[in-house]
């Protein structure tokens, strides 16, 4: 309930009680009046005992102040009036405010949408002439080839985080949960970035807890958000420089209660303004002065991006920097708890199908003798197996506000189908088994054939509890 929503109903509450006050004071004079007629025996002495000067002025005092009270009440009624038409002025904004916005996301995707295809296709032609496929090119062509390549490039870049701008705040960003070793993003985009940093002798430095516990996320959205946020320390630091990643424990408090890792992208660049701190995560925000000390122009998006991602994977981001000594960005993402993970999912989307009187289906992929592959032929090859096991999974679901849980330490992937009962989920099943035995997977190189095993509960028909719908989908 909103605080205005609140304000309404406290005042509606007392006035209400003030109402009912009134109602017995009247009450209590017509009482009154009646008693004094008929207990003082005969009419004649009841109203003798009315007419007399201190009855008259108490029962006259006692009137206006009725009157007064009501008053009273009818200003308190057209206050609570007024309220209410603001509220519901400022709901049908909001309203249309929130239509808008849903309009303006559609639109950015529908455009850079259809921009990306042309574009590609012309990235393409530029290449193949580059590349000397359609003859000898001279210095002067390859010169204006290259501008061509990176205004390309630049708006592909564009592109792209407009389309991930759009699908986070259209809640339609596709995460596949899977438990992670942090060092394996962390590594990857130091690899991707190394070059940038050298050609600015910046040294990257990386400081990993040891025992490093496993966290939930997306390995490729957390790899976006390491290059991303490296990338801004190179572009934002000087020849020299120096970037420290750090990952350690985080203990939560309030409403962050619980276990997290902590990772840290620290840098001694240019640091930033308390003013601009504020604003650093909006969408096209970007400090003027930084703009001037780096030749690459960004697009003011990747900050927004990173914030959305982290949020995705219920983690927090935070910014500290002193201008002209450096900045360093931290980012908490919660620990990896297979069977807390499932409970949690399986009882989000019962009260998700609650409040919305819709239904479910639950799935459970599994794949059979995950631990004999496991120990038959090792984890690197059997993980090799269930990644792929997931991405024909991935690829079998067509929409995007199906979620798709990666439990790739327990051989399992699970689905929740959101308004699909059991028939709808049949059919998925039906596509992933056939994509599964059409592929003929196997681990190791002797090519030992494995299978697949499915479950499915629906909710409600199935089960109307985690526990229950669990249990039945284990396989
Ligand atoms: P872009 O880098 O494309 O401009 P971002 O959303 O990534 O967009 O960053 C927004 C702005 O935040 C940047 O333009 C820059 O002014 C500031 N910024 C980001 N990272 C750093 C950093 N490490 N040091 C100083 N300023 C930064």
């Amino acid at each position: 309930m909103s605080k205005k929503e609140n304000q309404i109903h406290e005042l509606e509450r007392r006035d209400w009680q003030l109402w009912t006050i009134t109602l017995i004071l009247l009450l209590a004079l017509a009482a009154f009046i009646i008693l004094v007629f008929f207990y003082w025996g005969t009419p004649e002495v009841g109203e003798r005992i009315l007419d007399s000067y201190e009855m008259n002025v108490f029962l006259l005092g006692f009137t206006a102040f009725i009157l007064l009270f009501c008053g009273y009440m009818v200003v308190k009624e057209m206050e609570i009036k007024n309220l209410k038409d603001t509220l519901m002025s400022n709901r049908i904004r909001i309203e249309t405010l929130k239509e808008f916005d849903e309009m303006k996301t559609d639109l950015i995707s529908v455009v850079s949408h259809e921009l990306r295809s042309p574009l590609t296709s012309v990235k393409n032609a530029v290449d193949i002439i580059t590349g000397g496929k359609t003859g000898e090119i001279n210095d002067n062509q390859k010169k204006f080839l290259d501008i061509a390549t990176r205004n390309i490039n630049r708006l592909m870049t564009l592109i792209a985080d407009l389309l991930d701008v759009s699908k986070i705040e259209a809640g339609k960003m596709k995460l596949i949960f899977t438990c992670i070793d942090l060092n394996e993003p962390v590594d990857a985009s130091i690899s991707t970035i190394r070059q940038r940093a050298e050609a600015k002798n910046i040294t990257i430095s990386k400081e990993v807890m040891c025992d490093m516990p496993l966290v939930h996320g997306d390995k490729d959205k957390l790899e976006q958000v390491f290059t991303n946020l490296i990338d801004n320390a190179i572009k934002f630091t000087k020849e020299s420089g120096e970037i420290r990643i750090t990952i350690k424990e985080f203990l939560g408090e309030g409403a962050d209660t619980g276990k997290f890792i902590k990772c840290s992208v620290e840098d001694n660049g240019i640091g930033i303004q308390p003013d601009d701190l504020e604003r650093i995560f909006d969408r096209f925000y970007q400090v003027e002065k930084s703009l001037s000390t780096t030749t690459r122009q960004g697009t003011g998006l990747g900050l927004a991006i990173i914030k959305g991602l982290i949020e995705g994977h219920k983690g927090k981001i935070w910014v500290e920097s002193e201008y002209g000594i450096g900045t360093k960005f931290n980012f908490i993402l919660p620990l990896y708890n297979s069977q807390r993970i499932l409970t949690d999912l399986v009882d989000n989307a019962i009260i998700n199908a609650r409040d919305n009187k819709t239904i479910f289906s639950l799935m459970m992929v599994r794949l059979e003798s995950f631990d004999y592959l496991k120990k038959t032929y090792g984890n690197k090859e059997t993980f090799k197996l269930m990644d792929q096991v997931c991405r024909i999974v991935f690829d079998s679901i067509r929409r995007d506000r199906d979620t798709l849980e990666y439990q790739r330490l327990d051989g399992r992937v699970i689905l929740i189908l959101h308004d699909t009962p059991h028939e709808g989920a049949l059919v998925v099943e039906k596509r992933i088994m056939d994509q599964f035995y059409k592929n003929r997977f196997a681990a190791g190189k002797k090519t030992s054939k494995t299978n697949l095993s499915l479950g499915i509960a629906a909710y409600p028909d199935e089960g109307t509890t985690g526990d229950a719908l669990i249990e039945k989908v284990m396989v």
